[in-house]
């Protein structure tokens, strides 16, 4: 098969190097020309473990390259893969499809022969239809079809998410773009894995059902954990005795500072304003969105708390900005509530990341970068933990506490303890749906 894939974010890139992996040739195209130029030198823009060695094993194999034109990679392609990005549009919630439909234009523009045009992007109901329309419309000669294939991977774990699927969702008009997206799919089916094969509407559904499902089950943690720390309950144990019930599952009950990233707050919106659109609200969606809000403010609160009630004059050492660990990506990160408001209430602020600083410091104005959490955490007044990497779960605390000014810790990921922090010598901790003290 010869795939195209337009976009070279974390879906595009990942998918058409998992793709050419499988054995397809796959170039892979972007309007950016700084992305192209770098994946021409065999760099990754991006940071995905694992991504850069299986990315040039596959251009040395002659299978994967890249390119600025899309005509020429459109060429002889048995499918266009849109893996665009689909943001919220600036004041009403909904997913920009701005990109998309360009995307599908100039698909429409280019192509000269049979082609299945995928929309891997995550988008409302009823817009593979429009890309139809859009196509139908720019090239009434094209012959086409369109597939909803949308995209389930997570950052830090993408390509084994994508070699490995729960499952692949396949949203199809015709048997004849069934049988292309088997074809470009049958490299799983060595495994035995599951494949929903539907309409377009009901696999464009899935994908925004599916996000602010578990949306929605960490936001109920995360409620059920200040609870828990007003009742002198353990979110820890509880998660555990929730989790353990097989028709609850233990994923996503780990109590945070809210969810963030690139998917959950865009979907969320997008999927509120699709059931308002319909007149189909979607209220405990809508409340999600709200009470995510809440979460992050009652951590501001945590903090400033930690601090005394102010602030002011403070020096606060900050563990990870980036939404997760093992990826660079900040998009809504819980960091960029919490960090300004450090820096607005008057701290100095001093950041550490493994992959954060690329696209961190600009976003985090006002705020130190350093390399090392033992440097970041002298003589300052608190050190809050914000991103549970592997390089901040195991630190030498009492080297920490034995630095700092103050030797306080606001732990919003629960790494620690406060038995831990109090051994350590820390005089305050605190941490999300349990017991601190003093
Ligand atoms: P991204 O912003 O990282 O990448 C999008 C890329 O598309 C950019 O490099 C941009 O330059 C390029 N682009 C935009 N318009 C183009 C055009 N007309 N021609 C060529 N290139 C173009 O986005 P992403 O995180 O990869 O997300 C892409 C989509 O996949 C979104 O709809 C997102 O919701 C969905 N998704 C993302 C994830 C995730 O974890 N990031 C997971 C599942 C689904």
């Amino acid at each position: 098969m010869k795939i195209a894939m337009i976009g070279t974010g974390y879906v595009g890139l990942v998918s058409g190097v998992c793709f050419s992996d499988f054995g397809h040739e796959v170039i892979c195209v972007d309007k950016d020309p700084r992305k192209i130029e770098m994946l021409e030198r065999g760099e990754v823009p991006i940071y995905e473990p694992g991504l850069d060695v299986l990315m040039n094993k596959n251009v040395e194999a002659g299978r994967l390259s890249f390119t600025l034109d899309l005509k020429s990679a459109i060429d002889g392609a048995n499918a266009v893969f849109i893996a665009v990005g689909t943001p919220t549009r600036r004041g009403d919630g909904h997913a920009d499809l701005t990109y998309v439909m360009a995307a599908a234009e100039e698909i429409a523009r280019t192509a000269k022969q049979y082609v299945v045009i995928v929309t891997k992007s995550t988008v409302p109901v009823g817009t593979n239809a429009k890309v139809r329309d859009v196509v139908a419309t720019a090239n009434p000669n094209l012959d086409f079809d369109v597939a909803s294939n949308p995209e389930f991977l997570r950052e830090g774990a993408a390509i084994d998410d994508f070699m490995k699927p729960d499952r692949v969702v396949v949203g199809v008009e015709t048997e004849r773009a069934t049988q292309v997206m088997a074809d470009i799919y049958r490299p799983l089916y060595l495994r035995d894995f599951p494949i929903v094969t539907t309409d377009l509407e009901s696999a464009e559904m899935i994908k925004y059902a599916a996000n602010a499902f578990l949306a929605t089950k960490i936001t109920f943690i995360n409620e059920i954990a200040a609870l828990c720390e007003k009742v002198g309950a353990d979110i820890k144990s509880v998660s555990k005795g929730m989790g353990m019930d097989g028709r609850i599952g233990n994923k996503f009950l780990h109590a945070g500072p809210g969810y963030g990233g690139s998917c959950f707050p865009k979907d969320t919106k997008a999927l509120a304003r699709i059931g308002q659109d319909h007149a189909s609200p979607i209220s405990i969606v809508e409340t999600v969105i709200k009470v995510n809000e809440d979460v992050k403010r009652r951590m501001i609160e945590k903090l400033t708390d930690l601090c005394g009630g102010s602030f002011n004059g403070k020096t606060v050492a900050v563990l990870g900005v980036t939404f997760k660990p093992n990826t660079d990506d900040m998009r809504d990160a819980p960091s960029l509530t919490i960090v300004p408001a450090l820096v607005g209430g008057g701290a100095k602020v001093r950041v550490v990341d493994p992959q954060g600083k690329r696209e961190g410091e600009h976003l985090l104005p006002g705020a130190t970068w350093t390399n090392d959490p033992y440097a970041a955490a002298e003589s300052a007044d608190l050190l809050v933990i914000l991103t549970e990497w592997n390089e901040f779960r195991a630190l030498d605390l009492s080297r920490i506490a034995g630095s700092m000014k103050n030797a306080v810790l606001g732990d919003l990921r629960n790494v620690y303890s406060a038995e831990t922090a109090r051994e350590a010598g820390f005089t305050a901790y605190d941490s999300i749906g349990r017991k601190g003290y003093p």
